[in-house]
């Protein structure tokens, strides 16, 4: 009976996992996370080479489940854009942001980068441009450099993506093309649409340093951002010889564990009092 009862334990914990799954998947969950305040956000330093020095921030969403636990981004971001949800959780992810604001100025002064990850499904909605000036009216007034933070993927419809870019541009706004490398290539849109930065992804990052290994791409991805005059940013970095190897080949910003985990406003504020 003690192994009957093991069963029925387990075969329930599986149940009520499954429920929440479904619940999870079907959008609901996600409008009640909002109005219940599980959502939080963590900043992750990002820091400028070759002096080193720490000059801006990325915003990274948090779900705080109370019976699943903490939830990643990469699976609830995903979930919100299939239900239609990706608009009003980037306008919660707003509120969140401008909210940490005004302690996030008392750490990086004006002209410090900001940045902020977009969703494809709300660059192209028809809500976008608004959102994005409430947003800014939400800041300290010209304080903080936004940089949006976009995919690879967001640049196949060409003309909606250039229109969306443009704007963006014309309001004094810069633009990244994150996980650059993993998605689909867009390397002819690259040339075309003249975006800021490039930023490396973690799994290009990874490679360096094990000796065997030579990282063709990653020397290459590095050389075509200098030949677009884009900026790069590597992510993941987690090592010291990761980051001397991309200072040296010129590499323009680090980002990643090695420097610190993204971190709550208040850990955030003490992370800089520590840094020199
Ligand atoms: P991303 O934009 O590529 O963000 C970088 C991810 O790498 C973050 O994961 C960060 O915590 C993690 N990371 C940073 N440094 C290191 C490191 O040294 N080592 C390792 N192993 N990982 C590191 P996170 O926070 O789980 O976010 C995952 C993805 O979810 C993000 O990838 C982004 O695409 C998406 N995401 C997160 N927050 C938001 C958001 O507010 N809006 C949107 N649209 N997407 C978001
Ligand atoms: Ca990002
Ligand atoms: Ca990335
Ligand atoms: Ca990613």
């Amino acid at each position: 009976s003690l192994l009957a009862g093991l069963v029925v334990g387990l075969s329930g914990g599986l149940l009520c996992s499954l429920i929440l799954m479904m619940r999870l998947r079907n959008g609901r969950e996600i409008q009640t996370a909002i109005r219940r305040n599980q959502f939080h956000i963590v900043w992750q330093p990002v820091i400028k080479a070759p002096e080193m020095k720490f000059t801006g921030v990325e915003v990274l969403m948090r779900w705080a489940h109370p019976s699943a636990g903490a939830i990643s981004p990469d699976a609830f971001i995903a979930w919100a854009e299939a239900r239609q949800l990706i608009v009003p959780l980037t306008r919660h992810l707003f509120t969140l942001i401008a909210r940490d604001a005004p302690r996030l100025s008392q750490v990086l002064p004006a002209g410090s980068k900001l940045g902020i990850n977009l969703a494809p499904s709300h660059l192209h909605a028809p809500e976008f441009k608004q959102d994005i000036l409430d947003l800014v009216d939400a800041l300290p007034p010209n304080h903080f450099q936004l940089v949006f933070e976009i995919t690879e993927r967001d640049m196949l419809n060409e003309n909606e993506a250039s229109d969306v870019f443009n704007w963006l541009h014309q309001q004094g706004f810069e633009i990244a093309v994150d996980d650059f490398g993993t998605g689909h290539s867009a390397l002819i849109y690259l040339e075309r649409f003249k975006l800021d930065y490039l930023k490396i992804d973690r799994g290009f990052v990874s490679s360096i340093g094990m000796e065997t290994v030579t990282t063709p791409v990653l020397d290459a991805v590095i050389a075509l951002a200098k030949r677009l005059d884009m900026t790069t940013v590597a992510e993941g970095v987690e090592t010291q010889e990761q980051a001397r190897w991309l200072v040296d080949q010129g590499v323009n910003y680090l980002q990643g564990y090695l420097f610190s985990r993204p971190l709550p406003i208040g850990e955030l504020i003490e992370w800089q009092a520590r840094q020199d």
